[in-house]
């Protein structure tokens, strides 16, 4: 029998989408991810997290669990800095230790994301969890646990050039402890449309509305009561963070490029600006949780470049477990009736 880690599909979507999954193959290791959301998970992450833990991290404990049966350990990753002077949330920061103290009967495996410290620091993280490994399953795992292995298996996943976070990866390594994004230099008003590689986003044949916000919020049907599809079903496409390119976000996220304390606050901030600045989004849709302290400190500072001539609708959806779906739909209305 082969070894079988566990995946919460909630950090599927999260960085470097299809890295995890990739690496462990590598490894010889077969992957299981948790279902999509269900009120099952959704209720048993509620009752496992204190009561002012955001949505997500409810969410995450369920997903946790219920993968606790179908594998040897689930992998949860630490993020401290996902790019050089870019923190992550401190939720992530404490993540794995968060969910073995929540969750005591299911396994959790992790490794430290910390470009900060370098990237050779962070592969050094990846030593610990194939003793784990190794002990754990014996001679289940063919080819054994060897550090090196462990480490080319994660640079090989890494560095694989078709994958999605290749560019973002090679930028970030490039500028390994000289400080974040600062290669983006210009703002929105600099931006030629037609070279900024846009996936397709150029020449829309139907408006769209941009909806921002952490993946694994955004992406997910239950939680946000079908959101994205609710907004097709109106006739408008939905353009998220996922569709936006990489090195576009940082561009447009001046003039706060290099003063963001928080990675994904830094790249919340980029899509927003992005899309603000888009033709074709006629409005913008902010989705957050209720308790989430980077979403905060967006919002302000979205608010205040609204204010500076867009004239776009801007709404904030704030999401916890107690939201119901007829105001949220009423909101929505609302929002439709600006556009
Ligand atoms: S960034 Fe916000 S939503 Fe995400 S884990 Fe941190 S507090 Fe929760």
């Amino acid at each position: 029998m082969k070894l079988m880690v566990g995946l919460p599909s909630p950090l599927r979507r999260h960085e470097y989408p299809g890295l995890w999954e990739d690496f462990f193959q590598r490894l010889g290791v077969d992957v299981v991810f948790s279902p999509p959301t269900n009120k099952a998970i959704f209720d048993a992450g509620v009752k496992l997290c204190t009561g002012d833990a955001c949505l997500p991290l409810k969410v995450l404990h369920g997903h946790v669990l219920s993968l606790g049966s179908r594998a040897d350990a689930v992998f949860v990753p630490r993020f401290v800095y996902p790019a050089p002077l870019e923190a992550a949330c401190p939720k992530f920061c404490a993540l794995p230790d968060i969910l073995r103290l929540n969750v005591p009967e299911v396994t959790v495996w992790d490794m430290t994301v910390d470009l900060n410290k370098g990237l050779v620091y962070t592969l050094s993280t990846l030593d610990e969890m194939g003793r784990f490994m190794e002990h754990a399953t014996g001679e289940r795992w063919a080819g054994g646990a060897s550090a090196g292995r462990v480490r080319a298996a994660f640079v090989e996943a890494l560095t694989r050039p078709q994958a999605p976070w290749y560019y973002r990866i090679m930028s970030e390594c490039a500028g390994e402890g000289s400080g974040g994004c600062g290669g983006y230099e210009g703002g929105p008003g600099a931006i030629d449309w037609d070279q900024a590689n846009l996936s397709g986003l150029t020449g829309l044949t139907e408006p769209a509305v941009g909806v921002i916000g952490h993946g694994y919020l955004t992406q997910d049907a239950f939680v946000t009561m079908n959101l994205q599809a609710k907004i097709a079903g109106r006739g408008y496409r939905v353009i998220t963070g996922d569709d936006v390119p990489y090195d576009l976000k940082r561009h447009c996220c001046y003039p706060f490029q290099n003063r963001a304390f928080w990675g994904v606050g830094v790249d919340l901030l980029g899509t927003a600006l992005t899309l603000l600045n888009h033709e074709d989004v006629k409005g913008l849709i902010y989705v957050t949780s209720f308790a989430c302290g980077i979403d905060s400190v967006v919002l302000e500072l979205l608010e205040r470049q609204e204010s500076y001539g867009k004239e776009k609708p801007c709404m904030r959806l704030c999401l916890d477990e107690h939201t119901g779906e007829s105001g949220f739909d009423t909101r929505l209305e609302a929002f439709f009736d600006l556009l």
